[in-house]
C-alpha cells in the first residue's frame, strides 16, 4: 500500500472521530452529519427524551411531515380542512378504536421507505420509521401495552416477517411498554387489496382472534401497524381487543393514505 493513502485513510478515520461519520436521511437520502437534533419544546412539543434525537431522519423531512399533519380529525387522525375539528366518519362514530395517529401522508418518500421496509427485505428501516411511529403515538400516553397487527394468511410464508411487529418492537422499547403480540388472522379471510372501500368493511368482520383467552379488563393499548388506509383492519383489531376488557384502544401507524 502506498504511504501516502495510508495517510488519506488515517486521516478519514481522525476526521469520522471528530466530526462523526456522515448519516443518510433514510426517508430522502440527504446527508444529516451535522445537523443540529432538536430538543423537546422547538415546536412546543413535549416529546419523550428517548424520542428527541431521531435515528437518521433529516429536519426537512421532519418538518414535511409536522406541516401535513398539522390539521387533523381530534378522534381518528384524518387530515381535515380547518376549522372542522372532528372528521365526517368520526361525527357518524364510525370507530371502535379511541384514537389514531399517523407520522405523515402515504406519499413520497415515507411511501418509498414503507416499500423497501415491507418488500425489498430493508427491515432495519423499522428503526428510523419507528420512532416516527412512536413519537406520533407519544400523546396518548400512558398505555399499558403495545400490540402488532397479525400479518395476512400467507404474508409470513412469502416475507418471513412482520413489519407490524417490527415497528411494535421499536415502539415498545422507545416508549418503554411492554409489547404483547396477541392477535392472529383469520385463515378464512381473503386479501383485501382489491376490494373497495365499502367491501373491506364487510371482509373483516371477524377476521381476527387472539392467540389465547385473555382478560385484558382495564388495560390500555396501543395498536401498531405500518399503514392506514380505510382504518378497517385496526377497527376490527380494537374490537377484538375490547371484547378482551380492554378498556381503551389507540392506534399509531408510520403513513395514512388520503381519502379520495
Ligand atoms: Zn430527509
Ligand atoms: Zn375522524
Amino acid at each position: 500500500m502506498e504511504a501516502w493513502s495510508i495517510v488519506r485513510r488515517f486521516a478519514d478515520r481522525v476526521s469520522g472521530l471528530v466530526y462523526g461519520q456522515p448519516v443518510q436521511c433514510a426517508l430522502c437520502g440527504a446527508i444529516i452529519s451535522r445537523q443540529r437534533s432538536r430538543r423537546p419544546g422547538d415546536e412546543g412539543e413535549a416529546m419523550l427524551s428517548a424520542l428527541t434525537y431521531p435515528p437518521g431522519i433529516c429536519n426537512p423531512c421532519l418538518d414535511k411531515l409536522s406541516h401535513q399533519m398539522s390539521w387533523i380529525c381530534e378522534a381518528c387522525g384524518a387530515p381535515i380542512r380547518r376549522p372542522l375539528r372532528v372528521c365526517p366518519d368520526c361525527q357518524k362514530c364510525l370507530y371502535t378504536f379511541d384514537g389514531q395517529r399517523s407520522a405523515g401522508i402515504y406519499d413520497v418518500p415515507i411511501k418509498t421507505a414503507i416499500i423497501r421496509m415491507k418488500y425489498q427485505g430493508e427491515r432495519w428501516l423499522s428503526r428510523p420509521l419507528g420512532w416516527l411511529l412512536a413519537r406520533a403515538a407519544s400523546e396518548f400516553l400512558p398505555v399499558d401495552l403495545v400490540i402488532p397487527i397479525p400479518l395476512e394468511p400467507g404474508s409470513r410464508v412469502r416475507r418471513g416477517y412482520n413489519q407490524a411487529l417490527d415497528l411494535a418492537k421499536e415502539a415498545s422499547a422507545l416508549l418503554e411498554v411492554p409489547l404483547l403480540d396477541i392477535l392472529v388472522r383469520d385463515t378464512r379471510y381473503s386479501h383485501q387489496v382489491d376490494l373497495g372501500r365499502r367491501m373491506r368493511w364487510g371482509n373483516l368482520r371477524e377476521s381476527m382472534t387472539p392467540k389465547r383467552r385473555l382478560d385484558l379488563g382495564g388495560q390500555r393499548c396501543l395498536l401498531v401497524d405500518d399503514v392506514t388506509t380505510t382504518g378497517a383492519t385496526l377497527d376490527e383489531a380494537a374490537r377484538v381487543l375490547k371484547g378482551l376488557g380492554a378498556e381503551k384502544v389507540y392506534c399509531a401507524t408510520v403513513a395514512r393514505t388520503l381519502r379520495h
